[in-house]
Order: C-alpha cells, then sequence, then structure tokens
C-alpha cells in the first residue's frame, strides 16, 4: 500500500487515544460487538497499516468497507479525530492501489460511467427486481434466493417508467418569481420517488419560486464517493457545477440529504482548492427543509383549512443531513407546523437507519440488524408516519418496516407539507 492518502491524516490518527467514546456511537459495533469493526479498531488497522504492521489484505478490507459513513464517530471523538474520514482515506487508498472492480463495486462502477443510459439500466434492475419478487420466498428457488430469509424477501423498489428529468421543463417560472432557484434532483427521486420531486416543485410553485430543472444533470457521485473512486466523483462533480453554474440561479435546492451533503461538502473537498467552481456550487446548495423554513420565517405560507384527525407522525434523521449538514431543527419545525400532524419524537431518531447506499446490499445482515432497532424506536411512538428526507433512507425504512410486519407509511417532509399547503 503506497500510503498517500493516508499520509494527510497520520497526525490525527496519532491523536486518538483509544478511549473508545466513539464506539459506543457506532452502530456497525453495537449491533456486533466486534471491536475490529468499530471506529477504535478500524483506526487502529489504519495505524497498524500505516506503520507497515500489517498488510492490507481482503479481511481489513471488508471490515473498512463495513463502515456506514454515518459520521457518528467523528461527532463523538472529544479528541477532534475524525475516524469516518480516516477511513474515507483508507476506502481512496484501497480503491488507488487495489481497484475498485469487485462484485457490486464493479455494478456500481459500470453503471456510473454510463449515467447516460441510466433509464436503460434502471430498466434492466426493475426488471430483474420484478423476477426476484416473483420467485416465492420458499422451496429450492427460495433456498437460493440472495437477500431473504424467514422474514421475507428484501424490498427493491422497481423503477418508474420515465424519468423524473424527462418530465418537467426545464424551468417552471410564476408570474413574480420571489427567487430563482435550481432543483438538483438525485437518482433516487429521477428514478423511483419520483412522488418526492413532485411534492417539491408543488410546494415551490405555491411559494412563487422560479425553478430550473437542468435535464441533463447527473449523479452526485456519492456511490463511487464511498467505493473510494475519487477520480470517478471528481468528474461527474465536474459536470453538474458546469450544468448549475451557469443559469444565474439564486440557490440550489435539494431533497437528498447524500447528495446535498456531498454537492456542499464533498464536492469543495475533493476540487483541490477552486479547481471548478465547487466552492461556489457548495455555497448555493440548501436542503429544502432550511430553504422552506427560511421562506416561511420571511413570507409566512397558508395551510389549507382542515378537519382531519390528527396523525401521529414522527421523524427520522438521515446521516448526512444532521450530522453532515447540521439541519435538525428544520424538519421537526416543518412538521410540528401541519395543523393535522401530531409530531412526536422518537428515541435515538438520530442513530443510523442502516441503508447508506451500497452498505446494505454489501452487508444485509448487518444492514437488517439496525434496521431492526430503528424499527423498534418508529414502533414506540405509536406514529403512523414517519417523516424523513433522503430517498435512500426512505428505501431501507420501507424495507425494514415491511420485515417487522408494519404498515407505517414513510414520507420525505416536503410531501407532507406539500399536502397541508394552500394552492
Ligand atoms: S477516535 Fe477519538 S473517541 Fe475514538 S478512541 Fe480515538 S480518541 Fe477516543
Ligand atoms: S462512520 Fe459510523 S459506521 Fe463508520 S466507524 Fe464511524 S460510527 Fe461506525
Amino acid at each position: 500500500m503506497s500510503q498517500n492518502k493516508l499520509e494527510k491524516y497520520r497526525e490525527e490518527i496519532a491523536a486518538c487515544i483509544k478511549c473508545g467514546k466513539c464506539n459506543a456511537t457506532c452502530p456497525t459495533l453495537v449491533h456486533t460487538t466486534d471491536e475490529s469493526i468499530g471506529p477504535r479498531g478500524r483506526v487502529a488497522i489504519i495505524s497498524a497499516i500505516l506503520k507497515g504492521r500489517i498488510k492490507l489484505n481482503r479481511r481489513v478490507e471488508k471490515k473498512l468497507s463495513a463502515c456506514l459513513s454515518c459520521l457518528a464517530c467523528n461527532e463523538t471523538c472529544p479528541n477532534e479525530v475524525n475516524p469516518a474520514d480516516i477511513i474515507m482515506a483508507a476506502r481512496e487508498e484501497i480503491a488507488d492501489t487495489r481497484g475498485v472492480h469487485k462484485g457490486i463495486n464493479r455494478g456500481t462502477t459500470f453503471i456510473l460511467k454510463r449515467m447516460g443510459r441510466i433509464s436503460y439500466l434502471a430498466k434492466i434492475s426493475s426488471y430483474l427486481a420484478r423476477v426476484y419478487n416473483l420467485i416465492p420466498n420458499s422451496g429450492f428457488l427460495g433456498k437460493l434466493l440472495p437477500y431473504a430469509d424467514n422474514k421475507g424477501k428484501r424490498l427493491f423498489p422497481l423503477s418508474m417508467k420515465k424519468e423524473f428529468l424527462s418530465q418537467y421543463p426545464k424551468t417552471i417560472s410564476p408570474d413574480k418569481p420571489i427567487k430563482r432557484v435550481g432543483y438538483f434532483v438525485g437518482c433516487t427521486t429521477n428514478l423511483i420517488f419520483q412522488s418526492e420531486g413532485e411534492a417539491l416543485i408543488s410546494l415551490l410553485k405555491k411559494m412563487g419560486v422560479e425553478i430550473v430543472i437542468p435535464p441533463e444533470q447527473t449523479c452526485c457521485g456519492a456511490p463511487s464517493y464511498h467505493l473510494g473512486d475519487i477520480e470517478g466523483t471528481r468528474k461527474l462533480a465536474e459536470k453538474n457545477i458546469a450544468i448549475f453554474g451557469k443559469d444565474g440561479l439564486d440557490e440550489i435546492v435539494t431533497s437528498c440529504a447524500t447528495c446535498g451533503h456531498m454537492l456542499k461538502k464533498i464536492y469543495p473537498e475533493i476540487s483541490n482548492g477552486t479547481q471548478f467552481g465547487a466552492k461556489m456550487m457548495g455555497e448555493k446548495i440548501i436542503d429544502i427543509n432550511r430553504f422552506i423554513v427560511e421562506q416561511i420565517n420571511e413570507r409566512g405560507l397558508t395551510q389549507k383549512v382542515s378537519d382531519r384527525t390528527r396523525i401521529k407522525v414522527t421523524y427520522h434523521d438521515p446521516c448526512h443531513l444532521r450530522r453532515g449538514l447540521q439541519i435538525l431543527e428544520e424538519p421537526r419545525e416543518i412538521l410540528k407546523g401541519i395543523n393535522w400532524i401530531e409530531y412526536v419524537e422518537m428515541e435515538d431518531a438520530d442513530s443510523c437507519c442502516g441503508g447508506s447506499g451500497l452498505f446494505s446490499l454489501k452487508h444485509y445482515d448487518l444492514s437488517k440488524k439496525i434496521g431492526k432497532t430503528k424499527v423498534e424506536a418508529i414502533l414506540k411512538t405509536g406514529a403512523e408516519i414517519v417523516a424523513t428526507s433522503c430517498p435512500s433512507c426512505k428505501m431501507q425504512l420501507e424495507d425494514m418496516l415491511r420485515r417487522e410486519g408494519s404498515r407505517i407509511k414513510v414520507y420525505h417532509t416536503v410531501e407532507l407539507l406539500n399536502e397541508a399547503i394552500e394552492n
């Protein structure tokens, strides 16, 4: 291992006093009690690699890949050590020296390099998901199924027939717009959870905002970034920055926590300074919850008069929104302000749901354990709806709730607010 990418963390790694405070909040450790897949253990492994005491082999790679990038350890460390960042640097080093071309990693890089053909690829995966759904979870074939156990098969959401991006004009203008705002849609909303994007557009129209939705926008690069493929991520970043940089936008809203974190925090980090306007784009990126609360505070919003019975709603914090972008009050403010919602806080609302994109595909058994704890917290609230602000969390929560036999629905906060607001 050349260790180039890890070099800049040498001092930070040495600053770890092995107190173990970070371990207490690490979902992968809490659910396995395996010290080697907790932050302190992972930092110790990376330190030993840097000192040449152990070799980087498949076992080590697996331990590093079984990190959710939930950032909980960064937040907990009293010594300003950031284990999640150190683990990411190690993944980058692995991708550079050993490549990312194995199993699910290979499939992901294949897709990301062919983003222009994403709708064809989505159709193929949707077809495969349909076949998967048809196979009974019993008998000879059932036994061969991946992602299946005695509680059932994994819920693979199907992609929609048409991409979201192909269904709207590039610009949607009200009469006297109060702002001109770009919308970064993100792959999951573009292909699967289109109702979230529809609600966002409907809501912004009601607020008198001009919306620009560049149809050529592409993936934010989160999957390649988490595989350690920084070069591939940089290419996607350059493309998105060029696309969103030319429209004279006041702000750029995102409705996906992970996309928002990538665009606002990671693009400037991987851009090597001012290389491609990443900082400028980052400053314009704003999560839709924060944007809405700012607009409500400035101009107000009129709710429909409602005689519906109040519904208990709870909220799950996406890691990249709460810890990555420090947005935690705004979604709660929105939900508490809706006249038909009785808001109820869940225990450990900020603990990871266990989804984390590729993590749940590569480590489904561990993902299920983490997800089960989240479902237990949701069930304790007695809520009928769980709101969140990340399509990836929604995918995981829906799968986990179904596994536990629950009918609780999962919505994005904008879907609930849009339903409550007067046209
Ligand atoms: S990373 Fe921080 S919290 Fe974790 S063991 Fe090291 S010093 Fe303690
Ligand atoms: S980022 Fe999350 S899963 Fe990874 S080591 Fe830190 S706390 Fe554990």
